[in-house]
């Protein structure tokens, strides 16, 4: 089958993915189904992967280290032109967000799937990025938009902010290079910690000041833009459920948010992509406080792990569409033609024990069957019998569910994590299923301390759970039916002055069908 790009603007016959596991098999699904011819490589460690053997060509690229294989990036480029490449798809991770790779492809003469490198260079540090947003109107965390190294103008600063504080890496990425300060007398030593910290971890010292939001939700926006000009934002993923700063549970649409708070975020997000020019899919993240305030913490130039929970609800593809815009084609769809089809739920399955602090585990996939039935979707980049290797990101695959409403998709991802049978190393897999049975995140009501405040490994995990009070599952309506259900109910119940008062306090969008039911 021809490439569907082959009348393109640019052209898009083959491409070269540089990337691994369960992001490059995802890639490569949807170059097969576009009739690109997909080129993977892999690492003396990865000779077993799926997305070797499901490729048209695959190429050895060095020994298991990363910095011997995967972020090879001169390597990668001539392998692209030897191979007749027209593209190389980054994934996520690895050379995606680094601006020189971007310039090295570009110079090429290739087409690198993803932004241009110039938004990268200014995304891809958290003080220029700042900066690059201020005049855009985009609320900021309070806080400094500059490096600071100075032990006392940190200190003026810091008494401005206040207590609590984080220092952060610019350069940072991953949920590393953070620092909480909770008092002045921290702040010296702090300071030279996290320098020298940032120094080791990302080859640049740059750190600045931030206020710390107290139980905040982070929420991030989907974007699109194309070479015209054109932006769409495809609504909010909730990725609060968090172990060391770093997302394993993520959601759309949030719990949280209302119609006229997606818009403002939505909007906001499309302002900081036109402050650096944006063009492809990114993703502009936000913390959300107690009071619906949000602030901009910093946009990922690329695809990021949790996108299949808006292809779910969007019924978009992002990876044909992040390949149609490199190509040069305009964007298909406008902001109007935008809808939320039901709600999506992603665990992500690492290789990694919730009962001894979420630390690393090894071993053989002994017995690997993951889930199949309506709404229910596993993007994986290892199968039965394959190793874990030591090497890289313990992510395994993501277990996606997609249903009509929350709850259902909430009784789905228990369905799903029931069915799911994986021996081997240790995973996420029982966490999943804890966080699925606890009131607060049934509720709607976390924020990303909930592992904190609720989470106590074995303890938790053995703990039979509670029996789940009421299965609503595949309950057609949408939030704001099942809101205008319970207030009729509501009315029928209480047909006296009462329901006056009631009804006011009960339909306030913090409510959840959940919250509301137990009060009928
Ligand atoms: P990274 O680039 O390392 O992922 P981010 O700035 O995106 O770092 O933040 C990751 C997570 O760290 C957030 O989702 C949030 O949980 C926490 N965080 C970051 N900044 C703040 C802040 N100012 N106050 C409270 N929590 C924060």
């Amino acid at each position: 089958m021809p490439s569907v790009l082959a009348n393109a603007p640019k052209p898009i016959h083959k491409v070269l993915i540089a990337n691994r596991g369960e992001i490059a098999y995802r890639i490569l699904r949807t170059a097969r189904e576009m009739g690109i011819e997909t080129v993977t490589v892999y690492s003396e460690a990865d000779r077993q992967a799926p997305h070797v053997r499901h490729a048209d060509w695959a190429f050895p690229i060095g020994p298991p280290p990363s910095t011997a294989s995967y972020l090879r990036g001169e390597h990668l480029i001539r392998l692209a032109l030897e191979q007749q490449c027209q593209a190389i798809h980054p994934g996520y991770g690895f050379l995606s967000e680094i601006a020189a790779f971007a310039k090295a492809v570009e110079k090429a003469g290739l087409l690198l799937v993803g932004p241009g490198s110039r938004s990268m260079e200014t995304m891809g540090n958290k003080v220029t990025a700042k900066q690059a947003v201020s005049g855009y109107n985009i609320p900021l965390v309070p806080g400094t938009n500059h490096p600071v190294s100075d032990p006392n103008q940190a200190a003026e600063i810091a008494q401005e902010i206040g207590f609590p504080l984080l220092i952060k890496a610019a350069a940072g990425g991953g949920g590393k290079g953070m620092r909480i300060v909770t008092k002045i007398e921290e702040l010296h030593e702090a300071l030279h910690l996290a320098i020298s910290e940032a120094t080791n971890a990302f080859g640049d010292g740059s750190v600045f000041l931030e206020k710390y939001i107290a139980t905040p939700r982070h929420i991030e926006i989907q974007l699109l833009a194309d070479d015209f000009g054109n932006m769409v934002y495809l609504f909010e993923r909730e990725c609060s459920i968090q172990r060391r700063h770093q997302k394993l549970i993520e959601e759309a649409p949030s719990s949280c948010l209302d119609t006229t708070l997606r818009r403002a975020m939505g909007e906001a997000a499309i302002r900081v992509a036109q402050a650096c020019g944006y063009r492809n899919a990114g993703t502009v993240e936000f913390l959300l406080d107690n009071d619906n305030r949000f602030y901009f913490l910093e946009m990922n130039t690329r695809l990021q792990v949790e996108h299949p929970v808006t292809e779910c609800i969007t019924g978009l593809d992002l990876v044909r569409l992040q390949f149609e815009i490199t190509a040069g084609l305009p964007l298909p769809i406008q902001q109007e033609d935008l809808r939320i089809n039901g709600h999506s739920i992603e665990l992500r399955i690492c290789a990694e024990d919730p009962r001894n602090q979420f630390l690393p585990d090894l071993g053989k996939l002994i017995r690997f069957h993951p889930p199949q039935g309506p709404g229910v979707r596993l993007d994986s980049g290892y199968e039965e019998g394959m190793d874990i290797p030591v090497h890289y990101d313990p992510l395994l695959a993501k277990l996606i569910v997609h249903a009509p409403n929350r709850l259902a998709a909430i009784a789905r991802m228990k369905r799903a994590l029931d069915e799911f049978e994986l021996s081997g190393p240790a995973t996420t897999l029982d966490f999943g299923r804890w966080v699925m049975n606890q009131p607060a995140f049934v509720e709607g009501q976390f924020d990303t301390g909930f592992i904190a405040k609720y989470f106590r490994g074995a303890e938790s995990l053995d703990t039979p759970l509670p029996p789940w009070e009421s299965s609503v599952e595949g309950d057609p309506l949408s939030p704001s039916e099942q809101i205008a259900v319970a207030a009729i109910v509501l009315q029928h119940r209480y047909q006296s002055q009462e329901s006056n008062t009631i009804l006011p306090t009960l339909t306030k969008s913090s409510d959840t069908w959940h919250q509301l039911w137990k009060k009928i």
